[in-house]
Order: C-alpha cells, then sequence, then structure tokens
C-alpha cells in the first residue's frame, strides 16, 4: 500500500529518516518494520511560533510493498543534425537554453548565438571584475554562457505557475545534475558553484544532439523579408539563415533594445523596480527569524521577504540571497549594478538582499525634467519606448561616480541612510571591488529615497532588529527586471509585426527569473515547432 501524509517535526527529527519513519509508523499505526520506504513530496519551515521553529513535511510512503525511490521521467532528446528546420536562438541564459532543448525534442535544430564565453573561461572575466573592477561587456554576471543565471544565487521558486510546468523544469534540471532535494523543497536552490556544471551538462547534451552553440557571436542585427526573419548578422560579419529566430538576450541587453528601435521594430517601456542592496550580518537574521541566539545546525541560514505599500509604491524585498556575496553586475564600463549570490552551503556570513521601488514611466519623466536641459537625455519624452532604460543607466552611471570608480559602490549604513546622516565608517560588506561611505541621498531619485527611508523603518516593526546600523545600504540594484518589453502576438507568440521572430524571456519582459524563464523559452519553443508543422 502507497499513502501520502504530513508530519509537523523539529528540525533535528525532519533531518533524520530513522526518526521520521518513527513518526510514520506511530501516525499510521503500524510497525516500523511494515514501512518499507519513504520521499519527501514537500518539506518547508515554520518559524511562526516564537518558541519553537517546525518543518513540514509531506511524505510519500510505501507500506508492506517494495519501496520505489521517486521517480521523474527524463526527456528524450532527439537527433537533430539532420533536422530540415532550424531555428536560430540568440542567448544561452536559462530562456535560450530550454528553448534549444524544446526544439531538439521536437526534431528541430537549434543554432545557438552567444555573445558571451562558455561558464569556464568566463571565470576569468568575473575575477577582473571582482578584483580589478574592470568590466567586459561582453562577458560578466549577465552576458556568457547560462546568461544571468549561472553565476546567480540558483534559487528556484516562482510565483508564475501558471506560465508553465515548474516541476518539469526543475526535473529537467535534475537530469542534468542538479540534487533531486530541489523537487521537493519549498525554497530549492542549487548555489554559484554547482550552476555551472548543469550549464555544461546542458551544452553538452545540446551538441551531441546536433544543436549548435556558438560562443562569442554576438547578434548585431537581422535581416527581414515580407515581415519575415531571414537571417542574423553577428559582430563577426557572419549571416546566419534560419527558419524563425528566438530573441532571449535578457534584460541587461541594452544593444538589443536600441536595434529594436532603429528598425522601427515595437518595443514599449516597462516599469520595473530600482533601489538598493541591504546586507545585514546572517547570525542577526537567524537570530530575527529563528527566535534564538545561535541558529540550530539543522536549519539552513534564515532569509526574509518584506513587502510594503509607502506613498501608493511597492517595495519589497527581492532576490533575498543568505549566506551570500553581493556582485557587480554591471555590463558596461563606467556604470555600477549590484546584484547577489550564494553558494550551495550558504555559508557566508552575511545575508544580502535587494531592497527595490516600483518605477513607472511617469517617474522617469519627472526625473529627467528635474535633471534639466544639460544633460544628455533631454530628449526623453513620453513615447519613447526607452525611457525607463535611460532613467535606469542614468542611475548606475551616477552610482558609479559616486563610488568613485573601479566598480567601488556608495554605500550607508541603514539608520544613517534613513535618518539622512553621513556614515563616519562602514560595516565589513561582501561587496569584493569595495565599498565607499557616501550619501546616497545625492545618487538615488528623490522618490525611491524616501521610499526605501519609510519602507526601511516599517520593516524593523515587522522584523524586530532588522532596522539597524549593523546593515549597509549598497547602491544600486536596478536590474531587477527588463525597463523595455518586445510585444509578442498573444496566440503566436511572435513578434507583433515579425511572425517568426519570438521574444523570449526576461529581456523581452515575459519572465522574472531563472524558472520562469525557462518555462517561457519552452513555450516560445513549442509554438515555433507547432508554427513550423503548419508551413
Ligand atoms: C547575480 C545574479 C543573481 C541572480 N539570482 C537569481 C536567483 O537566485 N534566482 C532567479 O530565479 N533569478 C536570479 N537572477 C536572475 C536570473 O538570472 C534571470 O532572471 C534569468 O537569467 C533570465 O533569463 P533569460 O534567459 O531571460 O536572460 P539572461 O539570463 O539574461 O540571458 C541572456 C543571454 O543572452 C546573451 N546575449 C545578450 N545579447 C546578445 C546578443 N546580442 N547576441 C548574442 N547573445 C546575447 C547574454 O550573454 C546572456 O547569456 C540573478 C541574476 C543575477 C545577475
Amino acid at each position: 500500500m502507497q499513502t501520502t501524509l504530513s508530519l509537523k517535526l523539529s528540525p533535528a527529527e525532519a533531518d533524520d529518516d530513522t526518526v521520521i519513519r518513527k513518526y510514520i509508523a506511530g501516525a499510521l499505526g503500524k510497525n516500523e518494520a511494515a514501512i518499507s520506504g519513504f520521499y519527501k513530496l514537500k518539506q518547508s519551515i515554520d518559524a511562526r511560533s516564537s518558541k519553537q521553529v517546525w518543518m513540514n513535511l509531506q511524505l510519500h510512503v510505501f507500506i508492506d510493498e517494495p519501496f520505489q525511490k521517486r521517480e521523474w521521467v527524463p526527456v528524450y532528446f532527439k537527433d537533430v543534425s539532420l533536422a530540415r528546420s532550424k531555428v536560430i536562438v540568440v542567448g544561452a541564459g536559462p530562456a535560450g537554453l530550454f528553448a534549444a532543448l524544446k526544439l531538439i525534442e521536437k526534431g528541430i535544430q537549434p543554432i545557438i548565438l552567444e555573445r558571451g564565453k562558455d561558464v569556464r573561461a568566463r571565470r576569468r572575466d568575473l575575477a577582473a571584475l571582482n578584483k580589478e573592477g574592470i568590466v567586459n561587456p561582453e562577458s560578466n554576471y549577465c552576458f556568457g554562457e547560462g546568461g544571468a543565471g549561472t553565476y546567480s544565487d540558483g534559487k528556484l521558486y516562482t510565483r508564475s505557475s501558471k506560465r508553465g510546468d515548474i516541476n518539469r523544469i526543475l526535473s529537467i534540471l535534475c537530469q542534468f545534475g542538479a540534487e533531486e532535494n530541489i523537487l521537493f523543497e519549498s525554497h530549492p536552490h542549487i548555489g554559484t558553484n554547482k550552476l555551472p556544471l548543469i550549464i555544461t551538462a546542458i551544452r553538452e547534451k545540446i551538441i551531441e544532439c546536433g544543436g549548435k552553440f556558438l560562443f562569442e557571436k554576438k547578434l548585431t542585427n537581422f535581416i527581414l523579408k515580407d515581415n519575415r526573419f531571414v537571417s542574423a548578422i553577428t559582430a563577426d560579419g557572419d549571416s546566419i539563415p534560419a527558419d524563425a529566430a528566438i530573441i532571449a538576450t535578457g534584460h541587461s541587453a541594452r544593444d538589443i533594445f536600441f536595434l529594436f528601435k532603429e528598425k522601427q521594430l515595437d518595443i514599449s517601456a516597462k516599469p520595473f523596480a530600482l533601489g538598493v542592496r541591504i546586507e545585514h550580518p546572517q547570525s542577526l537574521i537567524d537570530t530575527i527569524q529563528y527566535h534564538c541566539a545561535i541558529r540550530d545546525k539543522h536549519l539552513p541560514p534564515a532569509s526574509y521577504g518584506l513587502v510594503e505599500q509607502v506613498n501608493d509604491r511597492g517595495i519589497f524585498s527581492f532576490c533575498m540571497c543568505p549566506g551570500g556575496i553581493i556582485a557587480p553586475a554591471a555590463t558596461h564600463p563606467g556604470e555600477l549594478v549590484v546584484n547577489g549570490w550564494s553558494p550551495s552551503k550558504r555559508n557566508n556570513p552575511y545575508a544580502n538582499s535587494g531592497m527595490v521601488v516600483e518605477v513607472a514611466l511617469a517617474d522617469a519623466l519627472s526625473y529627467f525634467s528635474k535633471k534639466g536641459k544639460n544633460t544628455q537625455t533631454t530628449n526623453v519624452h513620453e513615447n519613447d519606448p526607452l525611457a525607463l532604460l535611460y532613467f535606469q543607466q542614468s542611475i548606475e552611471q551616477a552610482c558609479y561616480i559616486a563610488g568613485g570608480g573601479l566598480l567601488r559602490a556608495p554605500a550607508q549604513r541603514m539608520v544613517d541612510f534613513c535618518e539622512q546622516k553621513s556614515s563616519n565608517d562602514l560595516p565589513d560588506c561582501s561587496y569584493l571591488p569595495g565599498i565607499e561611505a557616501s550619501d546616497l541621498q545625492t545618487v538615488l531619485p528623490g522618490f525611491i529615497h524616501q521610499c526605501l527611508q519609510k519602507g526601511l523603518i516599517a520593516f524593523g516593526k515587522k522584523m524586530k532588529g532588522y532596522y539597524t546600523n549593523e546593515a549597509v545600504v549598497v547602491a544600486t540594484e536596478s536590474r531587477t527586471s527588463s525597463p523595455v518589453r518586445i510585444p509578442r502576438d498573444p496566440i503566436s507568440l511572435a513578434h507583433s509585426q515579425v511572425s517568426n521572430l519570438y521574444p523570449c524571456g526576461e529581456g523581452a519582459g515575459y519572465a522574472g527569473g531563472i524558472i520562469s524563464a525557462a518555462m517561457d523559452g519552452e513555450r516560445v519553443a513549442q509554438m515555433i515547432a507547432e508554427n513550423i508543422c503548419k508551413i
């Protein structure tokens, strides 16, 4: 017999299969010997009670019958080396990679064009970013094999459950080497150290099946004929024809947005969020969240999620990285962008999180009108689809200057930031290029600074101890999602004006995060397969 069962156990109990088995037997009124095995369907932490942290387990149990391990059916990928249909996939981030895999599954040959380098070569450019403050505009935390998802935190949860099959994406990640606990944990996480191996395994499978993977191959133009895509033009002058193209270039490929505008193809300004990254000692966040002096060794480093409405605007924590590192995520020299990642063990002494404020088109217009006429961007107007991109860029540039160059980031202690006092010194911080005490009011637009001030004070009331000068506020977290949308037809998923050109993933405005980008890649590739069959 098989059954499912929910248990609420202490963290130590939930970590010990022998103890779990005892509880199962007790709950089912059986002998322990009758429990032939079990696996976890779900596991989540319940830290709401100030007295005890609980682990909620949902289990699949085998009683008096042979135990079978949790099964996920591996996807079968076809040999597409001689396939008649070829599709160009621009960008090897999660959207592009999962689109390529889906195309292979459907018998179509993907030709992946990636501006950056493979995961291994990319490491050298990340080292230069962190140690010397040098940004390679083709290879950085956002560009290169695996996209922004490779040297990311690898958190694998999403609220976009309606956009596709999350479990399918998680199973495919397991097929390429991810640990199976991502299948049952409520907040699955892979970690920066493990993601490159998975990305490499995906690439090897794509090549083994006859797909093409071209590195340092930047799309700079494409040829259209009769409103159809004909071929991709790359920076080195190649022209690569295909039956269709997927544009999965991510939120940081500004040149792609410029290209669409130049070619008079529809794009529009898309609201996004901008703010800062905040870092606390991890031990402080553990104490607050788990109500203890020292974290139980059976519990992971604690995380948090905070949201508040301030002045009719949403302010929220974003991409929280327990035991993590603040990373320099700029893609262009002279700009400063911070983001966060953590290793699989989440064993750094810091907890960082983005803390961002919603930004709409009207905010960008009012920001530029206040900035005055002597700026490069005086021509930004309400019909400019790039208005929010210019806003994002302008703040990144201001932060670069305020930090004093070489990617040193302007920073302030949290209470000083809210009380508008300068910080005489700064706490230790994980951000490797270094932080510089600055008045962040001078670099962040007034509405963002004010919302953050009020929001942080409010968060301090929700999470006692959060509002503290032990925390440091680092600017700017600006690449939260795309400031531009590349619109597509809701039925065919192709660009509204080009019937075989498919905007995809986060850059096009249809995803936010690894899982939703991967799901969008699959969705678009599935649609291409259906459309190609009709031809
Ligand atoms: C440091 C960091 C940490 C993050 N942590 C998490 C996390 O824990 N969980 C999570 O869900 N999300 C996280 N994210 C966000 C996540 O990585 C993105 O949402 C996701 O990668 C978007 O996928 P995508 O495929 O749409 O685009 P991207 O991953 O941005 O990929 C786009 C790809 O296109 C390539 N490209 C761009 N222009 C061209 C061109 N002209 N020609 C050829 N190739 C081009 C780029 O090099 C890149 O490889 C993090 C991001 C960063 C930077």
